[in-house]
């Protein structure tokens, strides 16, 4: 079974999709990868949809994504005595470390940090942003502020400082609990929420080894300043569009979104575009035509996935969401002007013999009018130097290793195979015309490409081209 479109689609699992039915409708409709937020559920919850998937990956034969987004350190007020309270425009407002139960002239916030961070003048926005206080004076244990935009304020909602670069772990101790059990089960990508900076990445890498992918969430404008330094370092980037647009003015949101977009391909990393991209299918059965179009918008752009988020994991129409998102990708790759889009903001190869014969095979493909680009790989790092390229024609990844197989269900254009290694030019090529015909990438007597290394079998190498005819054995 192969996909008709080059872009992947990311589906969030959770309440509304967590029967064997759900998910392999989810599936079949377009879901290639699954996200299981670790914001939501118990361990429990996430094994048992762990383990569904699995089981649909057996029955159809195809390897299929996890990621296991780890919540961060998400900041929170605690509660009021009421319930809730109503600010008012002017009002003055105390955020302090003191437990008892807040009202309409303070609250505890359990996060000691957020003090030491501060300044005067510092905004702090709750309940994603819909209360915004100024800070007015300081200490280690409370903040004084004024309210700038006034209104309800209710029990353990969510609080977000920009441009305040906080002491704080990337990884909370739910954190590190919940990466644990992801990688004990076997999540092939992890993703770290709330990046700051380079080291947040480097701190996730040393736990992580290479036990699973790591994907970097971007949604604090610290990340934006250290936006190189933090893609080089993770494996895949997301542009976590929710809390970003919280952090930064959302008029700010399209720009970032091509500019974190752009950094991304440059260095060959997968990125997803992610939340509220069909956020009105959470309870109507079709899109808004600005959510058609937004959805478009990140595949003009050469994103590798698009996500869903409520849409499929408590909305009404979860599968409906998959169809209609597979439809505009689908719409979205016919057109002309998306391929001269995509010709035009193509990165160049860097002077590495991998990316001057993924360049190669992307000029025979298109020369020859192949049917296939195919590549073996051990670590997936060629396939995805092959998908950086965004040839015209599938790619297929041919790897002895099914994480790998795993990990690439996310990148864009490819389509994973796990085939064991191989130890000579004749059976490199038999291998690969032989999985190219079999899984319905190439007719008989067309041509695909083939890159591989020699000698065959050591990780890194990628050095040969050789173009092959589909002979019916
Ligand atoms: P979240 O991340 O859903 O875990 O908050 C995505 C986002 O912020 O957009
Ligand atoms: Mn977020």
């Amino acid at each position: 079974m192969k996909r008709s479109r080059k872009a992947k689609i990311v589906a969030t699992l959770g309440p509304a999709t967590s029967s064997q039915q759900a998910i392999e409708e989810l599936f079949l409709a377009g879901a290639d990868v699954f996200r299981l937020n670790f914001s939501h559920g118990s361990h429990a919850d996430h094994q048992a949809r762990y383990d569904i998937i699995r089981g649909i990956e057996q029955k159809f034969g195809r390897p299929i994504g996890v990621l296991a987004d780890l919540q961060g350190p998400k900041l929170r007020v605690a509660n009021f005595a009421d319930g809730k309270v109503q600010l008012k425009a002017g009002q003055a407002f105390r955020l302090d470390l003191d437990t008892t139960l807040g009202d309409d002239r303070r609250v505890n916030l359990p996060h000691p940090q957020v003090f030491a961070a501060l300044q005067v003048g510092s905004e702090l926005l709750l309940d994603d942003g819909r209360v915004r206080l100024k800070v007015q004076r300081h200490g280690p244990d409370f903040a004084e502020t004024v309210v700038l935009t006034p209104g309800e304020l209710s029990n353990h909602k969510g609080l977000n400082v920009p441009n305040v670069v906080l002491p704080l772990s990337p990884l909370t101790e739910k954190d590190r609990t919940d990466l644990d059990f992801a990688l004990a089960m076997g999540a092939d990508w992890v993703a770290l929420s709330f990046v700051q900076r380079a080291e947040d990445v480097l701190e996730m890498k040393r736990l992580v080894g290479d036990r699973a992918r790591i994907m970097s969430k971007l949604e604090k404008p610290s990340a934006i300043e250290h936006l190189d330094a933090i893609i080089e370092f993770s494996d895949g980037i997301m542009v976590a569009r929710g809390d970003l647009g919280v952090e930064c003015p959302p008029e700010t949101v399209p720009i970032l979104q091509k500019r974190i977009i752009r950094a991304a391909r440059k260095a060959g990393k997968p990125v997803v575009v992610a939340t509220q991209m069909l956020d009105s299918m959470v309870h109507a059965p079709a899109p808004t035509r600005a959510e058609a179009s937004d959805v478009a918008t990140a595949v003009y752009d050469g994103a590798d996935a698009v996500m869903l988020s409520a849409e499929t994991a408590s909305g009404d129409f979860p599968i409906d969401a998959v169809t209609i998102m597979h439809r505009i990708i689908e719409r979205v790759e016919e057109d002309s002007e998306y391929q001269l889009i995509r010709e035009a903001s193509r990165p160049l190869p860097t002077g590495t013999t991998r990316d001057a014969i993924s360049a190669a095979a992307r000029q025979v493909a298109h020369t020859l009018a192949v049917s296939a680009v195919v590549t073996f790989t051990s670590s997936g790092s060629t396939t995805l130097r092959a998908a950086r390229e965004r040839p015209d024609v599938p790619i297929l990844c041919l790897t002895p290793d099914v994480l790998v197989a795993r990990q690439m269900a996310l990148a864009w254009g490819i389509h994973s195979v796990v085939a064991p290694d191989v130890r000579s030019f004749a059976e490199m090529v038999a291998v690969a015309v032989d999985i190219a015909h079999e899984q319905g990438f190439a007719n008989w007597r067309e041509q695909i490409v083939i890159t591989a290394g020699v000698p065959f079998g050591t990780p890194g190498t990628t050095n040969i081209l050789r173009v092959a005819v589909v002979e019916e054995p």
